[in-house]
């Protein structure tokens, strides 16, 4: 039987807010992307979960939108790319692949600064009006930013290993009027704002106005206070204000201060990972336009992945316009990313008996 025929999404009106509370929140399947507290003004924020605010009998959206109540992935592949993978294809549809890097790197960027200088080129040439980035203060408390100049997106660059509802800033955007917006974020954060746009589901909220997806590599991410208290004051002995970047790499997570490398192997932070993590295939934000991450290319050189003719285009007119450079991903690094990618998959293979128990159907067949 073909995967179409198998896969039925509920309608808008089957589940609302109690099963997504049900099925996503209270099992900690809940990534916290903020799909539903941007998009719905009846659900806010308490505890680091979605909350109810006002009860709506006659709405679904908060449901049909998560990433994380059910995903059909083929079928958002057939509407973004006219196909669904094939075998082979295990980091899912892409047309380039290449290491890059900025030319030169503004801000603190975090590997070779190509999310940067995509998202100003693109600024630049009025692919987008605006970038919704995520930014940090001086503890390392982030939040999104609706960065309307280069010196913002710039202002943005590098990683922060903590949760964050960035897309919340995309209804900031849309308020604030801008009509084409661009966004960066981790594959959970991609998968809510694919779903959005491509969903079957008659809600109109102004989601034609989100015009780029640049996506994140990303295998975890961390919960902000258990990862503070617990790795950076009391295992490396630092305070937040005191680091200066965090980083995986090569198996350890690290953090600098002061020039000084702090680290431990990665497989002891797992006590602060964020729960919502587990349950996720994607490691190269597969239904992004174009996808950056670090593993697969050198020191200081980003591995990119462009796949829509939208992200073909801005990463060619970023070449051509001597923004970024690139040179041939070699064999071994790409089989690398593809090594993480199948490791994510295992993992999100044994965690779907969690997520099957709550009744969730998700098609992610390799
Ligand atoms: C939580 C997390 C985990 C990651 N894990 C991996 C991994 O396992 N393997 C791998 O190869 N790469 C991973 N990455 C990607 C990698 O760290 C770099 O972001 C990527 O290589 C791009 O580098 P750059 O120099 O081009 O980005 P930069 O030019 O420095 O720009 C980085 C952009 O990332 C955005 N950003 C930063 N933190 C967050 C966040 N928490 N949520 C949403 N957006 C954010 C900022 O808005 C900024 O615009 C991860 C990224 C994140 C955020």
């Amino acid at each position: 039987m073909a995967a179409k025929e198998k896969y039925v999404e509920p309608t808008y009106l089957e589940c609302g807010f109690a099963e997504l509370d049900h099925k996503v929140v209270q099992p900690e399947l809940c990534c916290l992307c903020g799909n539903c507290i941007s998009f719905c003004p009846k659900i806010g924020q308490k505890d680091r979960k979605p909350t109810l605010l006002e009860y709506d009998p006659l709405c679904g959206l908060c449901y049909a939108y998560c990433p994380r109540s059910f995903f059909d992935r083929s079928h958002f592949e057939e509407k973004l790319f006219c196909r669904s993978r094939g075998v082979d294809e295990t980091l899912g549809i892409y047309k380039t692949a290449a290491a890059a890097r900025a030319t030169p790197a503004k801000g603190q960027v975090q590997d070779g600064g190509v999310v940067t200088a995509l998202l100003v080129h693109a600024l630049e040439t009025g692919v987008i009006d605006c970038a919704v980035v995520t930014t940090r203060n001086s503890r390392w408390q982030t939040g999104p930013r609706v960065a309307t100049t280069p010196e913002e997106i710039i202002a943005a660059a590098g990683t922060k290993y903590t949760i964050t509802s960035s897309v919340t800033g995309v209804q900031q955007a849309m308020d604030q009027g801008f009509t084409r917006i661009g966004f960066t974020g981790t594959p959970c954060q991609i998968q809510a704002l694919r779903k959005v746009q491509l969903l079957d589901e008659p809600y109109q909220f102004g989601q034609e106005k989100i015009a780029l997806l640049v996506g994140l590599f990303c295998m975890e991410n961390f919960d902000y206070p258990r990862l503070m208290q617990g790795l950076v004051k009391e295992t490396f002995g630092l305070e937040p204000v005191d680091v200066e970047r965090f980083e995986i790499q090569k198996g350890m997570f690290r953090a600098i201060s002061k020039g000084q490398a702090k680290e431990v192997p990665i497989e002891k932070t797992d006590e602060y990972l964020w729960k919502g993590c587990g349950p996720c295939f994607d490691f190269t934000a597969e239904l992004a336009d174009v996808s950056v991450g670090s593993v697969g290319s050198p020191q200081g050189w980003s591995t990119v992945l462009a796949r829509t003719e939208k992200g073909q285009g801005l990463y060619d007119s970023a070449l051509k316009s001597g923004a970024i450079e690139a040179k041939a991903v070699t064999e071994k690094g790409l089989a690398l990313v593809k090594r993480l990618a199948g490791q994510k998959v295992d993992r999100f293979d044994r965690n779907a008996e969690r997520m099957k128990s709550h009744g969730q159907k998700f098609d992610v067949k390799r």
